[in-house]
């Protein structure tokens, strides 16, 4: 697929803030991030919606997703996560190559639905790769703890992202 954007990637051709890769999956920073953290989880083959792949692909992708998910959930303290999948222009999908959203949640944001319109923060580059480093790492850490370990009750601290990640 020569003039897909998310293939140039895959194949190192642009530029891109890499979370997460193994042999079938890419996980990198979307450029215009809507919070911190806000990850684009991608099939290495190409693909333009989750209706071209395979009941097997499609299943190990979203086990890659749910992965980075709670690495880039426990990576930015965030107090929720959307994931959001788009598929053809009708939907909002722009690039055509199959894309999950993850993108970390905060209280602090407000009640708000996965569909509500999040804003744009412009992050610079040391604050991206620092943000990055730690999903990173925490996505290197095994195994995903399926729920919360925090003791019944316990308060979670509250901290907004901008206190973390001067943006
Ligand atoms: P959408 O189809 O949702 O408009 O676009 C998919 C997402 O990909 C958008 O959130 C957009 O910011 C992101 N995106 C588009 N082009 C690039 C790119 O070249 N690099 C990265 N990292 N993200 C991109
Ligand atoms: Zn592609």
């Amino acid at each position: 697929m020569d003039e897909c954007i998310f293939c140039k990637i895959v194949a190192g051709q642009m530029p891109a803030i890499k979370v997460y890769e193994d042999d079938r999956v890419l996980a990198f920073l979307d450029i215009n991030p809507r919070n911190p953290g806000h990850t684009l989880v991608i099939p290495k083959k190409h693909a333009e919606t989750i209706l071209d792949l395979s009941e097997k692909d499609s299943g190990e992708l979203f086990e890659r997703v749910r992965k980075i998910a709670s690495s880039a959930k426990e990576s930015m303290k965030a107090d929720g996560i959307s994931i959001i999948q788009n598929n053809y222009r009708a939907a909002g999908q722009v690039v055509g190559h199959v894309y999950f959203h993850v993108i970390p949640r905060f209280e602090s944001e407000g009640p708000a639905s996965p569909e509500s319109v999040l804003l744009v923060k412009k992050m610079p580059e040391e604050v991206l790769n620092k943000i990055a480093e730690t999903i990173k790492a925490n996505t290197s850490r095994s195994p995903v703890q399926p729920k919360e370990t925090r003791p019944e009750g316990e308060a979670r601290p509250k901290k907004k992202p901008s206190d973390e990640f001067d943006f």
